[in-house]
């Protein structure tokens, strides 16, 4: 790359930008003169026509001409000049709160004038706040802009104004210092040739005569140029992540001793078909010398456990150490007990270690663990915590991949001592449609257990308004009769432990006195690890008739009996994890139900959710559908962590365009390393140095 070019270029040398204003811009993650080329607006105003009132939409800015009909201050908690205007097709309201004597008799009834302003729905019709305004008094008025006014994401003390000016800068080195275009020809080729500085001269400062509303929808071409480019960004920057953990050592792992083989002898059950298929992949996976990194998608239910207890049957025999790192306390627990009770008979014994053990006990377990004694190790994510230390970790499993970031990926690739990598084997419920895996997990490979144990029968669901809920009550009570047991689920909006905690308790009261026969036992994030263990265990053993739970039973809970499961206000949780919730029913031979009590009035969108939930039992499509409502963030759980931000791509809009960003990011990856990481470098700077780190 020449010496000089925009990329390179810090933001200072732009004409007015001292050191308080690089601070600023420096907040918005904008060091460099191409960094500011890629702070693209989030929205236009159209300052290009004159609109007529009648036209006038809430929440969009727009220039109007009209005649003042009445201008009159009215006192109400504050003093405020409030004006009439009409111009023919309808009628609008000026308020402004600060005005001046002056103002006010220009602004008096008769006299004719152009505003711009965002119309808001006022309490009788639309008004403007504090419009800007100049009165058409015979002069001729200002010329209209020529094109759409950009709106840009901004910070504390740096206006619109000051970064459209210093955008327009920016444009106009553009014109003599040319941007690199970083695509292969191959790659332009399908994105209709458009030069990248087109694209960026256009969204920066759109003609009169764009489409609006595909400008609005994002879906523009030169929009759609750039989120391709931002896609393939994030694509290649996952993909070279992929190609340096393939350039380390791994340990190859084949189970010679036919550990797996003796473990299976002595399980009721034989495998199903996919988790024999998926067996065998990571079993090839595992013989080789650079690091698995394998994601395994199945549904609720589907078997994931026990394909990853032979996975790590085969590093044990290899005298590896294996770890399953769970994300929560439960689920880690449920673990415990099924990994001890399947390998226990051949001669191993699982040692656990979580953020909740006492001094003593951890100590302990992380001596076993240091020593290499510790064969299979459990835990929560305390396993990643830097004081633990392996002796030989041959191999790291993930349960529940959604709740975990590329960073603890990462770290866990770290805890190799004795100079080789462990290899990663990833497991998730929540499965992800397969564009957005493309995306989301471009550094996996990926496997599907695509099959259910056989004689499971599918949970019927039925979704019922909060005021019937004395027949709900009655029907856990019929079915406890019946010798069956059951779960009320409670939800908070909040996503606060205690008040959880607290709703809980006070349901579970409610219960108890509502149904008196009823063992009732509560379990919820608050309780101490040893409580929790022990209400669990009395559910299992079917000593607790109904268990009063908070979502912290999504994961892990594995109680065959347990055949109706009451989930209160569910329009407050995602379509998946609901799904993850009723998994927990219809895991015996009875037939199983789930009852969603929703509480009213429903919103429409809300309805619709639940609608998918009675209607599919299918993990993928429910996936599919949330994915569909409530963007990407929510179902790959990065929403929190901000992992998957982008500036002008939108997963969901833009998954059409993922087959080719992929095709795209394997091609540049062969045949074009040095484009590939300034793609990476352009878009996701400094974020990919953190996640390479
Ligand atoms: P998940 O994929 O949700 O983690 P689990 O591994 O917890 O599912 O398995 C769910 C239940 O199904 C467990 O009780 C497990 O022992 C049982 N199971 C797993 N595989 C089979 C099989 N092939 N046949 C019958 N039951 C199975
Ligand atoms: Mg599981």
């Amino acid at each position: 790359m020449a010496e000089d070019t925009l990329a390179t270029r810090p933001v200072s040398t732009l004409k007015g930008v001292g050191p308080a204003l690089a601070q600023k811009l420096e907040k918005l993650g904008i060091y460099t003169v191409q960094q500011l080329l890629f702070h693209l607006p989030s929205r236009y105003a159209d300052r290009t026509r004159v609109q007529p009132i009648g036209a006038l939409q809430p929440g969009v800015s727009a220039v109007i001409e009209a005649q003042v009909r009445a201008a009159d201050v009215v006192y109400g908690r504050r003093r405020s000049l409030v004006c009439r205007v009409q111009d023919g097709t309808g009628s609008l309201t000026l308020r402004f709160f600060h005005f001046s004597a002056a103002q006010k008799q220009r602004l008096s009834a008769g006299a004719s004038i152009r505003c711009f302003g965002e119309a808001r729905r006022g309490a009788a019709a639309l008004e403007m706040v504090h419009p800007e305004y100049e009165l058409l008094d015979g002069a001729s008025p200002k010329p209209l802009a020529q094109r759409l006014t950009p709106h840009y994401p901004t910070t504390d003390g740096l206006t619109q104004p000051r970064l459209r000016a210093l955008t327009q800068q920016t444009l106009e080195l553009l014109e003599h210092t040319p941007i690199d275009e970083l695509l292969p020809q191959r790659v332009r080729r399908q994105l209709h040739q458009i030069p990248l500085a087109d694209a960026l001269r256009l969204l920066h400062h759109p003609p009169a005569n764009v489409d609006q509303q595909q400008l609005a929808d994002g879906v523009h071409p030169y929009q759609q140029r750039l989120a391709f480019e931002e896609l393939l960004a994030q694509q290649l920057s996952m993909l070279q992540f992929r190609a340096r953990a393939r350039r380390l050592q791994a340990a190859p792992l084949v189970d010679k001793k036919g550990l797996g083989e003796a473990l299976k002898q002595q399980l009721p059950f034989a495998l199903t078909g996919a988790q024999t298929r998926v067996q065998n992949e990571i079993a090839q996976d595992l013989a080789r010398r650079e690091p698995m990194l394998r994601l395994v998608q199945g549904d609720v239910g589907s078997g994931k456990t026990i394909v990853a207890a032979l996975a790590a049957l085969s590093a044990i025999a290899c005298d590896k150490q294996a770890a399953v790192m769970a994300p929560t306390e439960i689920l880690a627990e449920q673990h415990r007990l099924n990994f001890t009770a399947w390998l226990k008979p051949l001669g191993i014994t699982p040692v656990f270690l979580s953020g909740r053990l006492r001094t003593k006990a951890k100590r302990e377990a992380m001596a076993l663990i240091a020593s290499g004694e510790a064969q299979m190790v459990i835990g929560t994510h305390a396993l990643f915590q830097e004081d633990v230390a392996f002796a030989d970790l041959g191999l790291a499993i993930i349960d529940e991949q959604h709740r975990f970031g590329v960073h603890q990926r990462l770290a866990l690739s770290e805890k190799a001592a004795t100079g080789f990598t462990p290899h990663q084997l990833i497991m998730t419920a929540t499965p992800i449609p397969r564009t957005l895996a493309m995306s989301a997990y471009a550094d996996l490979d990926c496997s599907v257990i695509d099959e259910l144990p056989p004689g499971r029968t599918p949970v019927a669901t039925a979704v019922i308004a909060d005021e019937r809920r004395n027949q709900v009550i009655e029907r856990v009570r019929a079915a406890c009769a019946e010798g069956r047991q059951a779960y009320w689920v409670c939800t908070l909006i909040e996503e606060s432990e205690a008040l959880e905690a607290q709703a809980a308790e006070a349901t579970a009261e409610n219960l108890q006195e509502q149904l008196p026969n009823l063992k009732v036992g509560l379990v919820h994030g608050r309780l101490k690890a040893a409580e929790k263990e022990a209400v669990m265990t009395a559910f299992k053993a079917g000593e607790l008739h109904l268990l009063v739970a908070t979502t912290v039973i999504e994961v892990g809970v594995d109680v065959p009996n347990a055949s109706l499961m009451i989930i209160e206000n569910p329009e407050r949780l995602g379509l998946s994890q609901l799904h993850q919730l009723r998994g927990r029913v219809g895991r015996g031979a009875a037939a199983s139900a789930c009852v969603l009590l929703y509480g009213t009035p429903l919103s429409k969108h809300a309805k619709a959710r639940l609608k998918v939930m009675r209607e599919s039992t299918d993990g993928f499509y429910i996936a599919e559908q949330d994915l569909e409502l409530r963007g990407p963030g929510e179902v790959l759980g990065t929403k929190q962590t901000g992992e998957m931000e982008f500036r002008i791509a939108d997963l969901g809009r833009d998954s059409h365009l993922l087959p080719q960003v992929r095709q795209a990011g394997e091609l540049m990856m062969a045949d074009y390393p040095e484009l590939s990481a300034a793609v990476v470098e352009r878009w996701l700077g400094g974020r990919e140095r953190y996640l390479g780190a």
